[in-house]
């Protein structure tokens, strides 16, 4: 079910600590601005022996706009919640439970301990101040499709008034539930893809959009998203957990030389020109056609 399974269990980790210290200071004394910091890829941040350390480092930093914790709420622990609750920015805390009562939870999530996990939502919901938005995240499977509603219930008994989304998209709104499609064997790809299918069809429904429309495909991705791995590995696309897109490793080069450095700028320009690694030539981002004045500023940047 988890996107995960794609990446080679004997390449997963932790990043040292150290490693993540001087490399949060570097990119924030390099004057680089996120959008959002998310503290993990395809993986549990809060199971790092650190996360504690890690979270109080990033506190004052000014590099990035929002954070994002992905977690199943297992180690959601109330020390980790109080130091969430510091951030000035916002805090999108997305918690992936599959089940709400014991046997279903329990069963999906195997291993896992549901009256622990209910703990620690009563105590974020309880004690999270206004800047930490929460998200309940429902993937729909065999196992739990019968018990939608009991979920609906359980969550809004703990949480309050929520509102209920079955698409993604990053708003500032208070709790709510985002459900998932319903995922079976054979499905999976397609359900990665929920939200590009709704920005397609928005742009096919939106005339002016499509007027407006440059003709070439690039992918943003390769300017926006920087990846990197607890070992140090560099990408540019979460949906490459093969890392074959990999620009550098920080453990060899700093993050400004990788990120500017001429490997990253190639691929960039090659994108632009429509020669794509195997990775991107039947990737379905490429259909969503980025606009002109950004390829323009794109394009201005690789120049100076
Ligand atoms: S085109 Fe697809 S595979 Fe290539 S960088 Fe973009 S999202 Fe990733």
């Amino acid at each position: 079910m988890c996107y995960r399974e794609k990446v080679d269990i004997k390449s997963r980790g932790f990043m040292d600590f150290s490693l993540f210290k001087e490399t949060v200071e570097h990119i924030e004394k390099s004057g680089f601005k996120f959008f959002g910091l998310k503290l993990s890829w395809l993986g549990e941040p809060l199971m790092h022996p650190e996360i504690e350390k890690i979270l109080k480092t990033l506190l004052n930093k000014t590099f990035f706009q929002n954070l994002v914790i992905d977690t199943n709420v297992s180690y959601l622990s109330e020390s980790v919640t109080d130091i969430l609750s510091c951030f000035s920015v916002p805090v999108f805390v997305f918690l992936s439970i599959d089940g709400s009562t014991k046997e279903i939870y329990e069963k999906i999530r195997v291993g896992g301990d549901f009256d622990n996990i209910e703990k620690n939502i009563k105590y974020i919901c309880q004690n999270k101040c206004s800047n930490v938005f929460l998200r309940f995240q429902y993937i729909l499977m065999d196992e739990n499709i019968d018990y939608t509603q009991h979920f609906i219930e359980w969550v809004t008994k703990i949480a309050g008034k929520l509102n209920i989304f079955f698409e993604e998209q990053t708003v500032l709104k208070d709790n709510y539930i985002f459900f998932r499609k319903l995922i079976k064997p054979g499905f999976e790809t397609e359900c990665d893809f929920l939200w590009n299918e709704f920005r397609l069809k928005f742009e096919s429904q939106n005339k002016s959009v499509e007027e407006n429309k440059v003709k070439l495909k690039c992918c943003e991705n390769l300017w926006s998203m920087a990846i990197i791995r607890f070992n140090g590995q560099v990408g540019v696309c979460n949906l490459d957990p093969e890392m074959s897109l990999c620009i550098g490793n920080i453990n060899q080069e700093n993050f400004t030389d990788i990120w500017l450095g001429d490997k990253a700028q190639k691929m960039r320009i090659n994108h632009i020109n429509g020669i794509y690694p195997d990775k991107c030539k039947n990737c379905r981002a490429l259909k969503c056609n980025i606009s002109a004045q950004i390829i323009n500023d794109w394009a201005q940047l690789l120049k100076s």
